[in-house]
C-alpha cells in the first residue's frame, strides 16, 4: 500500500536519505524508529508532496508520489505532532470544514458519528477547539482522517506530550484503523508504545532503513536493546 523505492533526499551537499527501501502493507501499522535527523520527517514529507526526492520515487496504492501528487492526497492524511485546526469553531465545526475542503459534504449526525468513533466525548463536539487537549485535537485529526476515507495514515510524533490515558486511547483508534484495513506509518521515539501497537518496526540511522522486523518478535525492553545496539 505504501513503498518507497531507492528513495534518495540531498540538502546541498547532506544526503538525508540514501536510497530508502520501505515497504508498509494494507493493515499494517508501521512504526519509523531513529535519532533526531535520521530522515522520518524527511520521507514523511516526500510521501506528502511536501519536498521533493532528489531521486527515486514512493508510491501510494501503487500511484507515483512523482507522477501524481494530487491522485496521492486523495488516499493519505497526515497527523502531525501537533493538530493545528481553528480555535475559535467547535470540534464538529473543524470536521465539517475540513471534510468539505477534501470534497466530503455530511450531515451532522455523521459529523457526530465520525468524531464518536475516534472516542471524543459527546459533550466535546460543541465545545471550541481552543480548549481541547493535545489527544482530543488529535481525536479531531484522526476523524478528519476517516470523512476522507484516507486509506494511508501518516502520523509524526504521534504519542509525543501525551499522558498515559491519552497513549493508550490513541493506541486503541490506532489498532481499529489497522483492523477496518488502513495503513499506517507513525515516526515515532515512543518504544513502549510502538511495540503496543505496531505490526512493524523500522529502525532508520542515517538516512537508511538498518532493521525491519515484525514487532511480536520483541518486548519494549528487547527492542529497547536493540535500538541502542542499532544506533
Ligand atoms: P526528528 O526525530 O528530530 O524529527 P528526523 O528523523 O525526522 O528527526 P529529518 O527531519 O528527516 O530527521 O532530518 C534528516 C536530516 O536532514 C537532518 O540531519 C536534518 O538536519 C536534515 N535536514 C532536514 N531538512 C533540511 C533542510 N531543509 N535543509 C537542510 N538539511 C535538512
Amino acid at each position: 500500500m505504501l513503498k518507497t523505492v531507492n528513495l534518495h533526499k540531498k540538502y546541498n551537499d547532506f544526503t538525508a536519505l540514501h536510497s530508502l527501501n520501505l515497504e508498509v502493507k494494507r493493515g499494517e501499522i508501521f512504526a519509523l524508529l531513529g535519532q533526531n535527523g535520521a530522515g522520518k520527517s524527511t520521507t514523511i514529507n516526500i510521501l506528502l508532496g511536501l519536498i521533493k526526492a532528489t531521486s527515486g520515487d514512493a508510491f501510494i496504492n501503487d500511484i507515483s508520489v512523482k507522477e501524481e501528487p494530487q491522485q496521492i492526497k486523495k488516499h493519505l492524511a497526515y497527523i502531525p505532532e501537533t493538530v493545528l485546526l481553528y480555535p475559535n469553531l467547535t470540534g464538529i465545526e473543524n470536521l465539517d470544514f475540513f471534510s468539505k475542503i477534501a470534497g466530503f459534504d455530511y450531515q451532522k449526525d455523521e459529523l457526530s458519528a465520525l468524531l464518536k468513533r475516534t472516542g471524543l466525548q459527546e459533550t466535546a463536539h460543541q465545545k471550541a477547539l481552543g480548549g481541547y487537549s493535545k489527544g482530543m485535537r488529535q481525536k479531531v485529526g484522526i476523524a478528519i482522517a476517516l470523512a476522507k476515507d484516507a486509506k494511508v495514515l501518516l502520523l509524526d510524533e504521534p504519542t509525543s506530550g501525551l499522558d498515559p490515558i491519552a497513549t493508550a486511547e490513541f493506541t486503541e483508534i490506532v489498532r481499529q484503523l489497522g483492523k477496518e484495513g488502513r495503513t499506517v506509518l507513525m515516526a515515532t521515539h515512543d518504544i513502549f508504545n510502538a511495540v503496543s501497537v505496531a505490526t512493524n518496526i523500522g529502525i532508520m540511522k542515517q538516512g537508511e532503513l538498518v532493521q525491519n522486523l515484525p514487532s511480536k518478535e520483541f518486548t519494549a525492553k528487547e527492542l529497547q536493546e536493540l535500538y541502542l545496539k542499532t544506533i
